[in-house]
């Protein structure tokens, strides 16, 4: 009678057992300690590589030996990636051989040697990726300063005794130099919006949300797109007299203005409401240009965060924007970048009738001027499709304009996205207001 398959199955396994003898359990025990030692090694270069500033400060502050041996190695980092490759590429072709000695003395492949080639790179793969990389990255990712302090010292040993090899290394190649960029390169603007996007919960605050995200915009945004047009602009002729000034600046609200020389293009400086309180009873003909005070001016282009740090330095709330050939394009204030984290401030004597008004959930007529970031703040979408098909245009009217090619006429309509933007009014020059109908979200289509 034939002997049933499991039978045999288990007959030709166990010709492939062979004993399991002292050596080979020591073999097993170095092995195991060569595969603790990778992890140790492979998860020291995430952990000293993920430190942050903080913590380097940390670092810095607290005084001891160890400390001070964390900081000496991140002060050389290519030589300290070095010397992990290089002690982890030792340590794990030492695991490689000694897996091949170990699965020979317990198994005899020798009628097999396809299946026991396979088995022996399947399982060696399986435990290094584990036990020598996944594991203990993950791990040091999030105990790096443990990590650091544990293998501070091994790691300066290592260092001094793979020294001429490390140096060999960092010179000769560049790869260091890349896998060191990767490791240290910022994170894109894409990057962390997604990163936000994804984080928003409906347990996370709506208001703090909009804020973060503001900051992330806030470096990408140029003062073109949120400065005060020229044309809105309100500025004085220098050679007005003082009575008629008064009026206009009593009229306009407004607390610095610019003053120009003839035409808008030549600005002489800004004149401070402030500044002319003390002469409110002066004659008609006092000179109030003397007044005026120096103007600060930036190009279009200049992006807002450089631009907030340097009127905070020069504790001034007001700059002229000029364009590539030196004319005025509008004016930008320390309200209108704060604006762009925080969203619209409306302080005791902003106008509350903003640039666009809601019609009901689906519609809203917008002043032509609006810009296309306060556009995306007060409809709450994110804005990246309108970025990519704005052209040069930094406001809403600009964007029409683009879309179609040309200044449209009243009642000239066009889909963008699941928007339908329809002409209210415009001149031959300009379009002062658009209604902007959102629609049913199609499928296909992606609002933000
Ligand atoms: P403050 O609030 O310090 O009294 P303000 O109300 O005159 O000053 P800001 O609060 O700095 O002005 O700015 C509010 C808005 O008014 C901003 O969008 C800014 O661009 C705009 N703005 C400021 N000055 C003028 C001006 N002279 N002409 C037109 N728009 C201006």
């Amino acid at each position: 009678m034939e002997p049933p398959p499991e039978f045999l199955l288990h007959i030709e396994l166990l010709s492939i057992l062979k004993s399991f003898s002292p050596e080979t359990l020591i073999e097993v025990v170095v092995m195991i300690v060569l595969l603790l030692l990778s992890g140790l090694i492979s998860g020291s270069e995430v952990a000293f590589f993920s430190l942050e500033p903080k913590d380097i400060s940390e670092l810095e502050a607290e005084e001891n030996k160890t400390n001070q041996q964390i900081l000496d190695l991140l002060r050389f980092p290519k030589r300290l990636l070095a010397t992990i490759l290089i002690a982890n590429n030792l340590v794990n072709v030492a695991i490689i051989i000694l897996s091949t000695t170990i699965i020979n003395n317990i198994f005899d492949f020798s009628n097999h040697l396809a299946i026991g080639f396979t088995i022996q790179v399947i399982a060696v793969t399986f435990l290094l990726l584990l036990f020598g990389e996944v594991i203990p990255k993950i791990y040091s990712n999030r105990n790096s300063k443990k990590i650091t302090q544990l293998m501070a010292y091994p790691l300066i040993i290592l260092r001094k005794a793979f020294l001429p090899l490390s140096l060999t290394l960092v010179r000769s190649t560049n790869f260091i130099g890349k896998r060191l960029h990767r490791k240290s390169d910022n994170i894109s603007v894409d990057e962390l919006s997604h990163a936000l996007e994804l984080t928003a919960d409906e347990h996370s605050d709506e208001d703090e949300q909009k804020i973060l995200k503001g900051i992330v915009k806030f470096g990408n945004t140029d003062v073109k797109q949120i400065m005060t047009a020229r044309v809105d602009v309100f500025a004085l002729d220098n050679s007005e007299n003082f009575d008629t000034v008064l009026a206009q600046i009593l009229d306009s609200g407004f607390s610095r203005i610019p003053v120009y020389n003839g035409n808008f293009d030549s600005i002489d400086g800004l004149l401070y409401v402030k500044d002319l309180l003390p002469h409110l009873d002066a004659q008609k003909d006092y000179e109030w240009q003397k007044l005026v005070r120096q103007p600060f001016f930036v190009p279009e282009n200049k992006k807002i965060d450089d631009l907030l740090e340097e009127i905070q330095q020069k504790k001034i709330h007001l700059a002229i924007v000029v364009d590539e050939y030196g004319g005025t394009s509008g004016i930008v204030t320390l309200e209108d970048i704060i604006e762009e984290i925080v969203g619209d401030i409306s302080d005791e004597f902003d106008d509350d009738n903003l640039t666009y008004s809601k019609l009901d959930e689906q519609n809203f007529i917008f002043e032509g001027k609006t810009s296309l970031n306060d556009f995306y703040r007060l409809l709450d979408i994110d804005g990246s499709h309108f970025e990519n098909n704005k052209g040069d245009s930094d406001t809403l009217a600009g964007f029409v304009i683009e879309q179609e090619g040309h200044i449209p006429v009243k009642g000239e309509s066009f889909d963008f996205l699941n928007f339908t933007f329809i002409v209210e009014s415009a001149d031959q020059r300009r379009i002062s207001s658009i209604k902007v109908t959102i629609n049913e979200l199609k499928k296909d289509d992606t609002n933000d």
